[in-house]
């Protein structure tokens, strides 16, 4: 195992590049694929493609400022890893004093999500640097630094259908089991996705698409620039399926691995000896239900099938492996059964969008809310202010027609270990789907779009924004 050391950059610990890089594929010939007329299934002024946190809060952002919307998800849900993914740990949206920075469409989810969805510290403790309680918090996900935090853990299923609701009563035509294959590019310029269902291969044409797909198909495929280097101290090129355990007693394992720590260390121990790669349970919405989001495994492309399928296979193996070991061992565990793996495999990097504007690492330390500031994300840790989000991150270089959001928006690989969890791709998805709404309704590329209008429309949102005097009188007027 590679060491590396301890930085503000490195946001939970890893085993990292443990893997040697398999030989290439070998040739096996080409197949032409002859050329076709499809048929157009839809028309719209915005297509969303990708339902995960990104691009569930864009469709929604969209409808509700007046855009005729419709969202393409390859799977049967909304909530991309946040759901099926089992990602149900939903990081920091407070700031280091308790503020909730994270607010507009990720405050409507938490308002009509029902209490018993939800575990985390009450808004009261939020911020609070009391010993007791951050000590308390930091064993339910819900602590960092001696400071109480908003970091709750969710029912997916109930996410599900509440982000289902939201794009619904907002009349967004909903596409599941809709794989987006290709953008429709003309004169550099998006006009829709071919995608691939039940059906065969269908079209929809939209005035502007936001590719939330989280690995950037959409872009790539039509020729925007992207990074894709990484993080070594991260775990940010790590991947994973994440699962879930039954019949398990949460409270008795964490009075366990605090009230005997030796005991936890020789149990961590062993099951490292015995198993190799070894992951720790984190608690869940549920006493009785335990998360596991690893063991990472690093070296893996998130863009190879081979890779893919390698990861999965291995997760598979490793769910059964843990199973086994903590059953035996674990104090809570006696009864644990595999309750479920992830449906979507846990991917945190692929390619991020190369734009007008980035999130950068050279930011954390000042602190200041850049001119076309769309949102605003925590800052990794105590030692930093809080972060400006530029709409410029959401901005192809040269493509037009096209947003992205979500986990590949433009930044650096440093600032990517925050920008890609839930909290900021929430707020990514609002921005993009807010401003693809206006350039249809102002017919100017998304480029164009007047960053004061747009910071207008997202503080009527009720996004958190440090905006310029003329937005806040845009709103007012
Ligand atoms: C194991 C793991 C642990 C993590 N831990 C945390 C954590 O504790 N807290 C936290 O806040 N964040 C965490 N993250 C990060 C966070 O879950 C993701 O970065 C975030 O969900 C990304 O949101 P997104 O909308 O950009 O993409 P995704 O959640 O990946 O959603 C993308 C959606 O697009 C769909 N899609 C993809 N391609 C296509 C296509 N071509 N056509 C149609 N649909 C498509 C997918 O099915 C999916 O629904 C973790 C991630 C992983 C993998």
């Amino acid at each position: 195992m590679k060491t590396v050391e301890r930085t503000d950059e490195r946001i939970l610990s890893s085993d990292i590049f443990e893997r040697e890089r398999g030989s290439s594929r070998p040739d096996l010939g080409r197949w032409f694929e002859p050329g076709r007329d499809i048929p157009v299934y839809h028309r719209c002024d915005v297509l969303v493609v990708g339902g995960g946190p990104s691009g569930t809060a864009a469709a929604a952002a969209a409808a509700k400022q007046g855009a005729d919307v419709a969202l393409l998800e390859r799977y049967n849900h909304l909530g991309g890893l946040s759901t099926g993914g089992l990602v149900i740990w939903i990081d920091r949206m407070t700031d280091w004093s308790g503020e909730l920075v994270i607010r507009g469409f990720a405050e409507e989810l938490f308002d009509r999500l029902p209490a018993d969805a939800v575990a985390g510290p009450s808004r009261a403790e939020w911020g609070s640097r009391d010993a007791a309680r951050a000590g308390y918090w930091s064993h339910r996900t819900a602590a960092y630094h001696g400071v109480v935090t908003w970091s709750p853990t969710i029912d997916p299923e109930r996410l599900k259908l509440l982000s289902q609701d939201i794009v619904l009563e907002r009349k967004v035509k909903l596409i599941y089991h809709s794989w987006g294959s290709w953008p429709i590019v003309e004169n550099g310029q998006v006009r829709g996705v071919v995608f691939e269902s039940k059906e065969g291969r269908m079209a929809v044409m939209a005035r502007v698409v936001v590719d939330a797909t989280g690995d950037g198909d959409m872009f790539a495929r039509a020729g925007a620039a992207y990074d894709n280097d990484i993080e070594e101290a991260d775990v940010h090129h790590c991947m994973n399926t994440s699962w879930l355990f039954g019949g398990v007693d949460m409270k008795r394992w964490i009075d366990f691995k605090t009230g005997e720590p030796e005991k936890h260390a020789a149990f961590m121990q062993g099951g490292r000896e015995q198993l190799g790669l070894f992951e720790r349970p984190f608690v869940s919405w549920r006493n009785d239900v335990a998360l596991f989001m690893g063991p990472r495994q690093s070296g893996y492309s998130a863009l190879n099938v081979d890779d893919l399928t390698e990861v999965e296979v291995k997760s598979h193996r490793a769910m059964a492996a843990h199973l086994e070991y903590f059953r035996r061992h674990a104090p809570g565990f006696e009864n644990a059964y595999m309750m479920l793996s992830a449906p979507q495999i846990g991917v945190r990097h692929a390619r991020r969008l190369r734009g007008v504007g980035a999130v950068l690492r050279t930011q954390w330390p000042d602190g200041i809310a850049l001119p076309d500031e769309v949102g605003v994300s925590p800052a990794v840790s105590p030692k930093f202010p809080n972060i400006s989000i530029p709409y410029g991150a959401l901005v192809p270089e040269r493509l037009d027609g096209l947003l992205a959001c979500g986990r590949h928006i433009s930044c650096d690989k440093n600032s990517h270990g925050f920008m890609r969890e839930i909290p900021q791709c929430w707020i990514t998805g609002q921005a993009a789907g807010a401003a693809a709404a206006l350039a249809v309704a102002r017919n100017v590329e998304p480029r164009a779009v007047d960053v004061r209008e747009l910071q207008a429309a997202l503080l009527a949102q009720g996004v958190f924004l440090r905006p310029s005097e003329e937005a806040v009188q845009a709103r007012a007027a």
